[in-house]
Parts: structure tokens; sequence; C-alpha cells
């Protein structure tokens, strides 16, 4: 049986990796289709504290690994396909079939932004096509960019960008904008945002360098237009990665674990959650290890507080939590 079980490989995960080995809980961690997340669809990082030179998204996540396996972590690939909560010690079915038992679980799944799944998209990722302007902002100085959206996440990448950008256009498939009023006031009120309303994305124009443009469909007009632009920010949302937790936590009402304030416990005593999988709104590398780092010392003291008891017992102990 492990002490600890940590589902997911981005900085939370792997934080929690490093702080659980350095205490003697070897930890395993599991490794889904994404390994690293993110940050390895990133390309340089300029904001992660301790490189003022930046690093290489990938290369980050390399080394983090790398430090969690020097302390004992140890590291599985595969899907886990079901876990069951209603009894401790926890069970994981990975892909395969395997059956691993655990005392505590750390959940760092993240979160997976939408894409748009239309043609040149996926192919120029990193090369004009990002979906986080904190991360990529800065490289598209003076440039022209097209952020795709009409949330309040659209809203305030737009917003944001225009401290790099020459022009920033705002393209929503509809007339009317789903982001709030006063995200919506405070976009409109910006004389360097434009906005491309009631146009739907087909495809992704691109040469050898990158992204050029933007074709839509004019849903007004029936027509195709090519809107030229060096970068497009696609802004359409994240997806909590929680589906294999088959509804057994307690999440929010769009889909984001939910934790008690101030800490990383689940509802689910022994179920712990950090990263973008429990925070819609941060969603930094940097904030997502800390948070790594908060459960695995919640974890810790976890499964040291229950040592001496019956791990087989059945689970009473859920409760409501709230999130922060
Ligand atoms: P969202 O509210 O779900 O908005 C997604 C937007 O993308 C919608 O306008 C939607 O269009 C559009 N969209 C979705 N799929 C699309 C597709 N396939 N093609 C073209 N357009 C597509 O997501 P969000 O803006 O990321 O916000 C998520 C949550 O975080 C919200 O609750 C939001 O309030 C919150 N948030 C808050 C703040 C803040 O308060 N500072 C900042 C960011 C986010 P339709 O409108 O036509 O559906």
């Amino acid at each position: 049986m492990y002490n600890a079980i940590i589902v997911g490989t981005g900085p939370a995960g792997l934080t929690a990796a490093i702080y659980l080995a350095r205490a003697n809980m070897e930890p395993l961690v599991i490794e889904g289709p994404e390994p690293g997340g993110q940050l390895t669809t990133t390309t340089e990082v300029e904001n992660f504290p301790g490189f003022p030179e930046g690093i290489m998204g990938p290369e980050l996540i390399a080394n983090m690994r790398t430090q969690a396996e020097r302390f004992g972590a140890k590291f599985r690939t595969g899907w886990v396909n079901k876990v069951d909560m209603s009894n401790r010690p926890f069970k994981l079915e990975i892909e395969g079939g395997e059956e691993l038992v655990t005392k505590s679980i750390i959940i760092s799944t993240g979160a997976s932004a939408k894409y748009l799944g239309i043609p040149g998209e996926k192919d120029n990722i990193g090369r004009g096509i990002s979906t986080c302007a904190t991360c990529d902002g800065f490289f598209f100085r003076g440039k022209k960019i097209i952020v795709v959206g009409g949330g309040d996440s659209a809203m305030e990448e737009a917003h944001f960008l225009t401290k790099f950008a020459s022009e920033v256009r705002i393209v929503h498939r509809r007339d009317e904008l789903r982001a709030s009023k006063i995200m919506q006031d405070r976009a409109r009120a910006n004389s360097k945002i434009a906005w491309e309303l009631n146009k739907t994305p087909i495809e992704v124009v691109a040469n050898e360098r990158g992204v050029t443009g933007l074709k839509v469909l004019n849903n007004a007009t029936g027509e195709e237009e090519l809107l030229e632009t060096d970068g497009v920010f696609i802004t359409i949302g994240h997806t909590p990665n929680t589906t294999f937790l088959d509804g057994q936590l307690q999440t929010n009402e769009i889909g984001y674990l939910l934790v008690k304030p101030g800490t990383t416990e689940t509802n689910i005593p022994g179920v712990f959650a950090c990263g973008d999988v429990q925070d819609p709104t941060y969603r930094q590398a940097i904030t997502a290890a800390g948070s790594g780092c908060m459960a695995a010392l919640d974890c810790e003291k976890f499964v040291e507080g229950h040592a001496v008891h019956d791990w087989s017992q059945s689970l009473n102990e859920t409760e409501s939590v709230q999130h922060v």
C-alpha cells in the first residue's frame, strides 16, 4: 500500500512529489496522457521566479521531475480509469486494469484549455496560437493580435494584451457577449480593442514563420473573411480534468474541485486537490506549485495523524467544503 498517490504531473503534482519524497513518504506519481500538463505546451516561461533569463516550459517540468526522483518519488504512466474513495484505503484502477491501494490521494490533474478544433490551430500552438496571455503576451510587442471568445476571460486577456500589442481584436461567434457587464465595459472603454462580433472562426492561416491570419465566417452576411493577425489567443474556457473521479468529490458549478478555504482538503478526508483542477482564478505555474506544496504538507499530516487507525475503515467523515 502506498502512503500517497499523486495523480497528475504539472507543477502542482511535481511539487507535491518533491515535498512528499523529501518527507520519506515514497509517493507514487501517475503520469497521464499529457505529461507535464499545460507548461509543456508553452515555449519560454519568463515569470517563474528563480530563472532571470527565463526557462522553456518543458525544461522546467523536466527539472521538477528530476528533483522529485532524486528524493525517491516513483512514476507510473497511464490513465487512471477509476478511483474508489468510498473506503480507506483508497483504490485506483489504472490503464491495463491494475489496482493500486493508497492511504491518501493528491489530485493535480489540471485543467485543459479548450480549443476551437479548426484547421491550422493545433499545428501552430507556440507559433502564434496561444491559450495564455499571461504566459505569451510579452512575445507580441508591437504586433497584431486576435482574441477569440466572448466571456470574462476573453475580455480580461484582451485588456491585458493591449499592454503589448499594437492592436487587439476580439472575435466572438455571437452579437452578444457572455462576459459580465463590468468586464465588457472595461474592454469597450479600451481604445486599442476592436470588435469582430457575430463571426465564427473557421481556419487559422499560417506560413513557415507562424500565424498570419484567421479566417472567419461572417454570420450576418454568410461570407468568409480573412482577418490578418500575428497571433490568435483562444480564450473560450478551460475544462478541469475530473472525469475520472466520477462525481465523488464536490465541485463548483463549472466543475472545479472544491477545497476547504486555506487548505487543499477536499470533502473526502485523505483526498487533496492542488493546481488548476481546483483553481479557476489564478491558473499560474507558480500558484500551482505553491498549492502542490500545501497539498503535500496537508497529506503528510493526514497520513501521520491516521497512522494508528485501521486503514480499511469505512468512510464516514465526508463533509461539505466551500471554495476559497
Ligand atoms: P466562458 O464564460 O465559458 O466563456 C467562453 C466564451 O467562449 C463564450 O463567449 C463562448 O461563446 C465562447 N466559445 C466557447 N466555445 C467556443 C467555440 N467552439 N467557438 C467559438 N467560441 C466559443 O469561459 P471564460 O471566459 O473562460 O470564463 C470561465 C469562468 O471564469 C466564468 O465563470 C467567468 O466569469 C470566470 N472568470 C472571471 C474573471 C474575472 O472576474 N476577473 C476572469 C476570467 C474568468 P458563447 O458566449 O457563444 O457561448
